[in-house]
């Protein structure tokens, strides 16, 4: 009986796999990819001879069926899932049936769309003295929120929100982020298709426009909304600089340095 390995397969950019992914799928017998997610560059790893599938149109217990079906012929199975397959990838869904089944299985993890975004814009998600928390979130869609995680509730942190799965519900966003006290002209940034070889799109909107800022710009899918206190530092002209990398603070690696 063959493993079951759940690639990361990143955001979208080929190359933004880790090596252990990468690996994986060269070695890998079949291969069953989120085709709705997952950029097709990332197929580029596959040797010729392995099976591959798109999940795209299956659903849950086909998928499950299809992996079982597949660890029965060969030794490395890969379940390729965009971003960080721990992030709204229905891991558990499709790993605990198979683990019924007797079928190992493993995950690897993945560069998360929240990190591509941030890094394709030039934002870090949190900064001395700003924020030092991230919250990954959504609004309620098909999926309903658990008790105490309504949008604002947790925007009451004023922390650094990444908001998956609802570059269509915009309007969601800008009346929980009102309701915890977020100013109008607080920074939000969207991304569209971050790292893909095609169609990435970088805005930065802010809480009053950002339903007609989407809109404009035409996005309505595969999009992450950050709000974040941090955004735009890069042009701030003051800045809390980080205690590790201090002169004055000594620490394991370094004594303190006088200027
Ligand atoms: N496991 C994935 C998230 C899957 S849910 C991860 O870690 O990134 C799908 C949602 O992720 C989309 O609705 C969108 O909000 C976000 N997303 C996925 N790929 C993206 C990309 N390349 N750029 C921006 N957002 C992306």
């Amino acid at each position: 009986m063959g493993k079951v390995w759940f690639v990361g397969a990143g955001p979208g950019d080929a190359e933004l796999i880790t090596v252990k992914g990468m690996n994986l799928l060269s070695q890998a017998g079949a291969v069953l990819y989120a085709g709705s997610l997952v950029s097709q560059a990332a197929l580029r790893w596959v040797s010729p001879s392995c099976e591959v599938a798109d999940s795209k149109s299956m659903t849950l217990e086909e998928i499950t069926v299809w992996l079982a079906g597949k660890a029965g012929r060969h030794a490395t199975v890969v379940r390729l899932q965009t971003g960080d397959p721990s992030l709204y990838g229905a891991l558990m869904e499709v790993a605990r049936p198979l683990k019924q089944q007797g079928i190992e299985f493993q995950v690897v993890p993945g560069v998360s769309s929240a990190f591509a975004s941030a890094a394709a814009a030039g934002e870090s998600l949190t900064l001395p003295e700003v924020t030092q928390s991230v919250i990954f979130t959504r609004t309620e869609g098909r999926t309903p929120m658990p008790a105490g995680e309504d949008l604002a509730a947790l925007a009451s942190h004023h922390c650094s929100l990444c908001i998956f799965l609802s570059a269509t519900l915009t309007e969601q966003v800008q009346q929980a982020l009102r309701e915890a006290g977020w100013a109008e002209d607080s920074p939000i940034l969207i991304v569209q298709k971050a790292s893909w070889p095609e169609g990435e799109q970088v805005l930065y909107s802010n809480l009053a426009d950002l339903k007609t800022d989407c809109q404009a710009a035409k996005i309505s899918s595969q999009a992450m909304i950050i709000a974040s206190p941090t955004l735009g530092a890069k042009n701030w002209r003051e800045l809390k600089k980080s205690k590790l990398y201090a002169a004055d603070f000594a620490h394991r690696f370094r004594k303190i340095k006088k200027t």
